[in-house]
């Protein structure tokens, strides 16, 4: 009897390890506890899968051999629960699909710049030709894309989520950006949960595989101190020289190892900030490892053209120019926002706190704030750090009325930041809704 898979939720990745698990002569069942998008519900008939929806069937699910789990269900979901005590194994789209091809997967990882850096090494590596597929959270499925047209290399955005039901996965490439506090809700409010989360992407490395990671960020540092690391190891570091790996020499981005040199004047890099400086050299070193030629990493890194929603520039209106930065949900993020910066801003905060330490943000708004607009249905915690630290900060409980309000604060000249430090759920949809909203507005000025 061929083994029995169920595969929890129907989004892009549930359907798409349907999709694998049928071609793989499974027999496959899907359930969501929520409405299935028609979009995927045809699919699934098309494949002849059965599927329910807005229920949970327990007597179906309990009888699986395997589970798929969706990343957006959380581990303390009742019938995630009801399944360990059963003992059913539980594993991601991205374990599942795994098994299934012989790609190389080059996997990216980290509290922020994960969508970043996936875009722009995926940019850089069909630039130079290769047969690469996007997959993770960003792109489509990759069990969809192994069951479909199987490419020769993936690009892959592991969120801690994805990565927590990964267990015999191996990626080819891993590459960590740097661990901040992020989604504590989700790991019992324990940071050293959140951190071997993260680290699971070395898990599975051979010899000859490479690591690429942020030397800068302590907590990685730390756990590179207490970990066994036999493998290839690729540091990147914007604060100091590196004997091996990738670094900022001045205003020089320079990788080096082995008889590898490559250099790059900084000011040719097309994204802005010391954070893309981190995302350029992982995504360079990422292109150095596969052969790329310099040449290609080169403009690929100078002409690449930004992801929407991450300090993205919409437009001037009467020399104002507007920035969209809503895919900034926390704090650090934030913080490089405005850290690279270079005229006055009025800066557009606020939505859900995640336990937000405004603190770290003084000095830069001592710097480089002239007024700040709170949008959100709580905005307590912000007037509480800044009040009396900015000539204006303001309250706003729509989009229209914030755009409008910075418009007149900032009165003809330097920046609006939309960079909320904060998730997006009190007042819209998610931050892709929240930064459409803020373009609309700025655009019917
Ligand atoms: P993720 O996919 O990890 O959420 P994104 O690339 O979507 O990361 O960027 C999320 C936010 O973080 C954006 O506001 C962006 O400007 C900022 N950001 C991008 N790269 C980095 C980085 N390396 N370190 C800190 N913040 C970053």
């Amino acid at each position: 009897m061929a083994r029995k898979i169920v595969i929890l939720g129907a989004g892009e990745s549930g359907v798409g390890s349907a999709v694998l698990a049928k071609s793989k002569a499974f027999d496959v069942f899907v359930s969501d506890f929520g409405e299935i998008d028609e979009r995927y519900k045809k699919v699934l008939m098309d494949y002849q899968i059965p599927f329910e929806e807005k229920q949970h069937s327990e007597d179906i699910i309990l009888s699986a051999d395997e589970i798929i789990k969706s990343p957006g269900i959380p581990e303390k979901a009742p019938i995630i629960s009801k399944l360990k005590e059963h003992n059913i194994p539980i594993v991601s789209e991205i374990e599942f699909a795994g098994r299934y091809s012989t790609a190389k997967m080059i996997c990216i990882t980290g509290s922020n710049g994960k969508t970043t850096t996936t875009l722009l090494l995926y940019h850089l590596l069909k630039r130079a030709g290769v047969n690469v597929g996007l997959a993770g959270n960003v792109g489509s499925s990759l069990a969809w894309q192994v069951a479909e047209k199987d490419f020769t290399h993936y690009v892959v955005e592991l969120s801690s989520f994805q990565l927590d039901g990964m267990y015999d996965f191996k990626a080819d490439i891993a590459i960590l950006m740097n661990i901040t506090p992020d989604h504590l809700d989700r790991y019992e409010y324990k940071m050293e949960n959140y951190i071997s989360s993260k680290f699971r992407i070395i898990q599975n490395l051979t010899v000859s595989d490479a690591f690429i990671f942020c030397c800068d960020d302590e907590i990685i540092q730390q756990q590179m101190t207490e970990r066994s690391t036999p493998f290839q190891l690729y540091p990147f570091s914007v604060k100091q020289k590196l004997n091996n790996g990738g670094w900022l020499d001045n205003e020089t981005l320079k990788i080096h190892y082995n008889e590898y040199n490559f250099s790059m004047d900084k000011k040719d890099l097309s994204l802005p900030g010391i954070h893309n400086i981190y995302n350029s050299l992982a995504s360079g070193i990422a292109g150095s490892v596969l052969q790329i030629r310099k040449e290609t990493i080169r403009e690929s890194l100078s002409d690449f053209q930004g992801v929407n929603h991450r300090l993205e520039k919409v437009v001037k209106v009467r020399g104002i120019q507007f920035i969209n930065d809503s895919k900034a949900t926390n704090i650090n993020s934030t913080w490089y926002a405005l850290e690279s910066m270079e005229e006055p801003v009025v800066w557009i905060v606020g939505g859900v706190d995640k336990g937000n330490d405004y603190t770290v943000l003084f000095d830069l708004v001592d710097e480089k704030v002239k007024g700040i607009v709170c949008l959100g249905i709580d905005n307590k915690k912000i007037h509480d750090a800044f009040d009396g630290k900015v000539a204006n900060i303001v309250d706003a409980n729509s989009m229209k009325e914030a755009v409008t309000k910075a418009y007149n604060i900032a009165n003809k000249d330097g920046i609006v930041l939309l960079s909320p430090a904060c998730a997006s759920f009190d007042l819209f949809k998610n931050y892709e809704d929240r930064g459409n909203q803020f373009k609309e507005e700025v655009r019917n000025l």
